[in-house]
């Protein structure tokens, strides 16, 4: 057994801390925004990270997408910035769709320029009653006479919509549901700006109202949404474990930096005992989180819907883990913790969504729960 990252994934982890490096100046400012910042935009482009997000054939890096590689990239990422990591995320959850059951013109015709990051994808789940329960959506795909299909619904808090060049769509179809690619140049398209949330985030919600494409453009077989949700969270949901470790781990060099050098009753913080526990305990919950995340993202390298369960374990504990660290990390801090746009305050409400998005930990409580129940005998 082997706990160090092959060289492969140190060289990438350099990449990424390079690339995290060079947007450290404009972080604070892109974090803020909530359309894609320019010069961020450009630093990922000559990153050439985004090629990690598609197959080689594709114009990828690797055989297959890597989700122990994407988790490091996102680690390192989202310590200094959450426009950054989504940026580079959403390459990868917007297509792999397209690169799990894609047709060889859809694949040809966009993951090549989704490995350079050219273009922009968005993945249209949710719906303004449709969170969890993706088995209510309401979006539908019908038929018509000349053989097209035709898309009717609304797609709420979809990152990356106002910039996406395209989106997957989950919608009913029949008794059913499919995927469909629907480029963003199609006619009945409109997108508006989500509320602005606890930290800014690239969001839209999307009408789809008589959107008409060929039939080609639901991506597998018809009746595979589910199956394709599935396949995307498999390789993607460690992922946001992957971000929540480097956002903790960056919140406890803010803490410890500070607790070092204040000095209260005579002596600094971090030696008074009640800080020091929460240092402690920081540090301990950190390294237990990265553990099992990078254990999941190896698992899911081999076969990632087998390491689902490992996965959204993962998920729960990085993304719950980050939000009680970066709480502690602010009480360490006192009255600077709270100093708006600071560091650790931008972190700690770009913590909160963690827990939301990409299954939110309730829900993920009941996965591992069922798997439990099934395995024991
Ligand atoms: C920053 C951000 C980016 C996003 N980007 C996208 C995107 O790109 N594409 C997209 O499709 N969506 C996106 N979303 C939406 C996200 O996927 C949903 O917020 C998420 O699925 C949860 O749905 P909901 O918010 O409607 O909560 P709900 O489903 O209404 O759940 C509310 C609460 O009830 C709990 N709950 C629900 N059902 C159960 C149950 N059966 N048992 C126990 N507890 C339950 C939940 O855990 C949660 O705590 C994004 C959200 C955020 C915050």
């Amino acid at each position: 057994m082997n706990f160090e990252l092959d060289k492969k994934y140190i060289e990438i982890q350099k990449d990424a801390r390079e690339f995290a490096r060079e947007i450290e100046p404009i972080a604070a400012e892109a974090d803020e925004m909530s359309t894609i910042h320019p010069e961020v935009l450009a630093a990922l482009r000559k990153s050439n990270l985004s090629d990690l997000m598609v197959p080689r054939e594709y114009g990828g890096r690797f055989e297959h997408v890597d989700p122990l590689a994407i988790c490091i990239v996102r680690e390192a990422l989202m310590a200094v910035s959450s426009h950054a990591d989504s940026l580079f995320a959403l390459q990868g959850i917007g297509s792999f769709a397209i690169t799990a059951s894609g047709s060889t013109e859809q694949k040809q015709e966009w993951l090549p320029r989704i490995a350079t990051a050219e273009v922009l994808p968005a993945l249209a789940l949710t719906e303004p009653d449709v969170g969890s329960d993706l088995k209510n959506a309401s979006t539908t795909i019908e038929s018509d006479d000349d053989g097209n299909i035709v898309i009717n619904g609304e797609k709420s808090w979809i990152s990356n919509a106002p910039s996406a060049s395209f989106f997957v769509v989950f919608a009913r179809d029949g008794d059913q549901y499919s995927m469909v690619l629907v480029p963003s140049t199609a006619d009945g398209i409109s997108v508006r700006p989500t509320p602005e949330i606890i930290a800014p985030h690239v969001l839209g919600d999307v009408t789809f109202s008589n959107v008409k494409l060929p039939s080609s453009a639901i991506l597998g077989q018809p009746g595979q949404g589910l199956k394709l949700v599935l396949a995307t969270l498999a390789v993607f949901r460690v992922s946001v474990a992957g971000a929540s470790v480097g956002l903790a781990q960056a919140a406890l060099e803010e803490a410890t930096r500070h607790t070092r050098t204040r000095v209260q009753f005579g002596k600094p913080l971090a030696r008074l005992g009640p800080v020091a526990q929460m240092l402690a305990d920081s540090w301990t919950e950190i390294e237990m989180a990265r553990l099992l995340t990078y254990r999941a993202a190896a698992s899911a390298v081999d076969d990632p819907a087998a390491a689902l369960n490992l996965s959204s374990m993962a998920k729960l504990a990085s993304s719950e883990a980050a939000g009680r660290v970066v709480d502690r990390c602010v009480q360490m801090m006192g009255r600077f913790g709270l100093i708006r746009n600071s560091k650790i305050e931008k972190l700690y409400r770009q913590a909160r969504p963690m827990r939301i998005y990409e299954g939110a930990s309730e829900i993920l409580r009941l996965g591992i729960a069922r798997q439990l129940t099934q395995e024991i005998e």
